[in-house]
């Protein structure tokens, strides 16, 4: 997951590949809660791990629920329609799947219970779901707003013969909530009456098809058309299926479906192609597949796979414009108005009014974040209606932005797909981190099909003299921009050692040059691997960075070890530390640094950090040491150390890190365009 505070993402050229979803959110919080309330054990397949699904469990072992958890299945020991514990404070994020079906349940089950969330949960309704429960007799008080959550419960008695009425306009997951718990007090048959139009009822055909693999069949009446009527049969009783898989999340599904109608194929892939949904879906939002095919995409369909390519020009690319009801696609729809932007007109998104309880204010939120990019847009109380940039004398208009994301997961998700744009500018999404909701991955998927021009990912080079920090710098700048690190002078020791290994003399220029060149390296967190060894200790020695510094005076070494340094020039970025990085490596790097110290200061910091290791040396011999490695590595033929023409100096002798990392920060941003 990128934990920063904005994730650049550099002009994307071109996708294909393959992408497997995580578990859908929906389906995965309906079959835990499910599952606890069921009588004996249930394994969950590919449960999604995100926000949403971590407070639906901590939730439901706070009311007794056994839960193991090994890799992506859960099993869970259900409560059988009892509750083990009666009471309990419950936080619940901003899950909107875990609040309102757990407020219906434990309303009905009785006990005293309180259940907050973060602040936005805290203004999106929960009204129309506590009056249907007031009416059937549970005790329920808003301990802030009324019409909103935190709520506290309290049991009260239960009145279960007169149909319950439940608004189904405002949000379907009320009726979710109420068709899930119901069936814990079904000594008789149950109604639920639906007032007003049903919105999102494909959800609601999630619950049924889920309900029934926990055993129990709601009736509707006779005509497939009726949507207002609903009956728990008296005697139903939730049973667990044993085992049960979630399919992957098709609202997820709908940013690589996006992706593959808007970026061209690369020269080795056909296409996109997303495994863990596909026609066999019980999620409403495949039907996203049919909106992007109105739109040009080519989309080929499996049970469980799609496989998506762009359109050929004219026939699908751009992108047509549409006009749609989005009723059925709430969620998934918001993808649409990122297609739009590459649409060759202007395009309408009707019928999307529970946008603005969501997350966020989504028709809002969307419009204000569209029109930085350029787009002219129309935001209406239930619709929005978007035209892309405009080409002026051939001239496109789109603008670089920085996203603003309202710590909602599909703002993040859907903008960076703003990244293709036709003008080749970045994008910078804000806050990155929310797609942990439903898709703590969703950046890594998303790099690992895109294509960029190598040119335009971005290189930070940080250079200097032997333990002048550019190591530890280097490191933390490359964390707080999610971008790839490259410790280079490691590939220098590595070198070494296996040279040494192998019985080649450190004078042996072409030899250890063969051997450098196909060295197995990886660098996994701060250890570095030859092989399956991890040799990261070994290399980290003063001897090692000497033998380095030998080796690397020899051109046939340096030349060995380019192509192995370019490879780290992935998407989003890289910081890369060194000698040379700036002068040689990367000469078109947008940003170099060439960090110094005092040859005092620097020796009192190595000393420092090899007497925390245990080792016995004088201040003077580290210095000496310094003083010598330095000369050899400046006076050397081949890409002596010196700063690159354009590098900015920064001396770091009375910095602390954080300092050095602030103005390194600073200085990038400076050279961005946001
Ligand atoms: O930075 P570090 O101390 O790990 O580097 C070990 C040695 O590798 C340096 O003294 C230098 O001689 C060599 N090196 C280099 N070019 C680089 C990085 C390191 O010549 N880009």
């Amino acid at each position: 997951m990128f934990d920063v505070e904005f994730l650049d993402i550099p002009p994307l050229v071109s996708a294909g590949g393959q992408v497997r979803l995580p578990g859908s959110k929906s389906i995965s919080n309906r079959v835990l809660l499910l599952a606890a309330l069921s009588h004996g054990k249930t394994t969950v397949k590919e449960v999604l791990a995100s926000d949403d699904t971590a407070v639906m469990l901590n939730a439901l072992e706070q009311l007794g629920c056994s839960v193991e958890k090994d890799g992506s299945t859960v099993t869970i020991g259900g409560l059988g329609g009892q509750l083990v514990h009666k009471k309990a404070s419950l936080f619940l994020g901003n899950a909107g799947t875990a609040m309102r079906p757990l407020t219906a349940a434990l309303a009905l089950l009785g006990g005293e219970f309180e259940l907050s969330g973060v602040a936005r949960m805290h203004e999106r309704p929960i009204g129309d779901l506590v009056e249907a429960l007031r009416q059937l007799g549970c005790g329920i008080d808003y301990l802030g707003n009324p019409g909103f959550p935190p709520l506290r419960l309290y049991p009260g008695g239960l009145k279960l013969d007169t149909p319950i009425q439940v608004r189904g306009d405002v949000s379907s997951q009320f009726l979710t909530a109420l068709l899930m718990a119901l069936p814990l007090v079904a000594k008789q048959d149950i109604s639920i009456e639906v007032v007003g139009e049903l919105i999102s009822r494909p959800y609601i055909e999630i619950t049924l098809n889920l309900l029934a693999r926990f055993g129990i069949q709601v009736k509707r009446p006779l005509g497939s058309d009726n949507w207002q009527s609903f009956t728990i049969p008296a005697g139903s009783r939730y049973q667990s299926p044993g085992e049960i898989h979630v399919e992957g999340d098709a609202s997820s599904a709908s940013y690589f479906i996006a992706l593959g109608a808007i970026a061209a194929a690369t020269k080795t892939t056909n296409g996109i192609e997303i495994l863990g949904v596909g026609t066999d879906s019980i999620q409403g939002d495949i039907r996203f597949v049919e909106a992007a095919r109105l739109m040009g995409a080519q989309i080929e369909s499996t049970p469980n796979s799609l496989r998506i390519s762009r359109g050929k020009p004219g026939q699908g690319w751009p992108l047509k414009a549409i006009d749609l009801d989005c009723n059925h696609i709430p969620d998934a729809a918001m993808t649409l108005a990122i297609m739009a932007l590459y649409a060759d007109g202007t395009s309408v998104l009707r019928n999307i009014a529970s946008w603005r309880v969501k997350e966020t204010d989504r028709i809002a939120a969307m419009a204000c974040e569209l029109r930085k990019l350029g787009a002219t847009v129309e935001e209406g109380a239930d619709f929005l209606k978007i035209t892309p940039p405009a080409v002026v004398g051939g001239v496109s208009q789109w603008a670089s932005a920085a996203i603003e994301t309202y710590d909602d997961h599909r703002v993040a998700m859907c903008f960076s797909l703003a990244a293709f744009n036709p003008a080749q500018l970045p994008i910078r999404i804000l806050d990155p981190k929310c797609v942990a909701k439903t898709f703590p991955d969703y950046f890594e998927a998303l790099f690992s099909v895109s294509r960029a021009e190598t040119h335009q990912i971005p290189v930070i080079c940080i250079d200097g003299p032997t333990a002048s920090g550019k190591g530890t710098l280097a490191a933390q700048v490359a964390q707080r921009l999610g971008y790839h690190f490259l410790d280079s002078g490691a590939l220098y020791r590595l070198s070494a050692f296996a040279a040494s290994r192998a019985g080649i003399s450190l004078d042996d220029g072409p030899g250890i040059a063969r051997i450098a060149a196909s060295m197995p390296v990886r660098f996994v967190s701060h250890q570095i691997y030859l092989g399956a060894e991890d040799v990261s200790e070994q290399i980290r020695t003063e001897a090692a960075g000497m033998a380095a510094s030998r080796v690397s005076a020899h051109a046939e070494v340096r030349s060995a070890l380019l192509a192995l340094q370019h490879s780290f020039r992935k998407l989003p970025g890289l910081v890369a530390d060194g000698r040379d990085m700036g002068s040689v490596i990367f000469p078109d790097a947008p940003l170099k640094i060439f960090l110094v110290a005092s040859a005092r200061c620097r020796a009192e910091r190595r000393h420092k950090q090899l007497i925390s290791k245990g080792n016995s040396t004088t201040l003077q011999d580290i210095q000496l040491d310094l003083e010598a490695r330095d000369a050899r590595d400046m006076s050397r033929q081949t890409a002596p150390l010196k700063p690159a023409d354009d590098a900015l100096l920064l001396d770091n002798s009375d910095l602390s890190i954080e300092k050095s990392t602030l103005q390194v920060i600073d200085w990038w941003q400076g050279r961005r365009p946001f």
